[in-house]
């Protein structure tokens, strides 16, 4: 047996992974305007879940072959560096389990994760060549080339989302200005709905897709969808002239928004308006398959 974790922008979660798939999980979420010590807090949350799943599966520690942790952020030598969206410039984590937790402890980038998951379990099984784009919090991504995941000699790369689409644009949490995500992100979109229907700005999970979907079907918000779509497919197109992937696999939180923004945004990249070989179909765009769990059995599959 094994421990995934998935550390996202919002949210923990713990599972405990057998022959590939989760028997068990907890999940935490992270309101990281109400956390004093982010890393404390990550920590915490870590030793207390791990321990939790331990006794509710009746085990120990010592038949756990690997606990994998999942980070949005750059992994360089086990510690996970720049984390921008929880506010952490380095963090050794694997070294203070360690102390608790007698096991292989694995440090891992969440996109990298991902795509492997997808690739090996979910919705990328028969594509040798994609690119794998988590939109949630932030954008994160990963290619799959030739069935291997490409990775950058000197720390994670690939940083889709910190790509600048804007000269001058928005500020990032990353010290740029003008990144993709600060356009094309799920938390950027979402904030501008809720500003725009005028709904409490701390309003998430089903009720705020309820409210969004319902507003999208009268219309109200089309000009929102269509400027979003338009920084998304903008970003995404350059990724397409750079890779020519067979496919675009998207997991995150789009995922859940499927029903207002998927047609949308394959009509647009359709449309071929910033995709410069004209004469190609463009690649295959798919949904994740694993969801939230892609992060916690891609980081002990790796
Ligand atoms: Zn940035």
């Amino acid at each position: 047996m094994k421990i995934g974790i998935d550390i996202g922008g919002s949210h923990i979660c713990i599972g405990v992974i057998d022959q590939n798939k989760i028997i068990d999980t907890v999940y935490t979420n992270i309101n990281i305007d109400e956390i004093e010590d982010i890393e404390k807090f990550i920590y915490n949350n870590c030793v207390y879940g791990i321990n939790k799943l331990l006794l509710r599966i009746h085990t120990t520690i010592d038949q756990i072959e690997k606990i994998g942790i999942a980070f949005p952020g750059k992994v360089k030598d086990n510690i996970v560096y720049n984390l921008p969206n929880l506010g952490i410039k380095q963090f050794n984590i694997s070294k203070e389990l360690r102390k608790i937790f007698n096991t292989n402890i694995i440090i891992q980038n969440d996109a990298n994760c991902a795509a492997y998951a997808e690739k090996i379990l979910g919705s990328m099984k028969e594509y040798s060549d994609f690119i794998f784009l988590c939109i949630g919090t932030g954008i994160g991504g990963a290619v799959i080339n030739d069935n291997r995941l490409l990775t950058a000699k000197r720390s994670t790369g690939f940083e889709f989302g910190h790509m600048i689409i804007h000269q001058n644009g928005r500020s990032c949490n990353c010290g740029n200005k003008g990144c993709f995500e600060r356009y094309a992100s799920m938390k950027k979109f979402k904030k501008d709905v809720k500003e725009y229907l005028n709904v409490d700005p701390n309003l998430e999970g089903e009720k705020l897709f309820e409210i969004t979907y319902n507003a999208y079907k009268n219309n109200e918000i089309t000009k929102l969808v269509e400027d979003y779509i338009e920084e998304l497919a903008f970003g995404i197109s350059n990724l397409i002239n750079i890779f020519e992937p067979e496919a675009i696999c998207i997991g995150g939180g789009f995922v859940y928004y499927k029903d207002i923004l998927l047609e949308r945004l394959i009509e647009k990249l359709k449309q071929k308006d910033y995709i410069m070989d004209k004469d190609e179909e463009i690649p295959e765009i798919k949904l994740a398959k694993l969801g939230n769990e892609a992060g916690v059995i891609g980081s002990v599959l790796i």
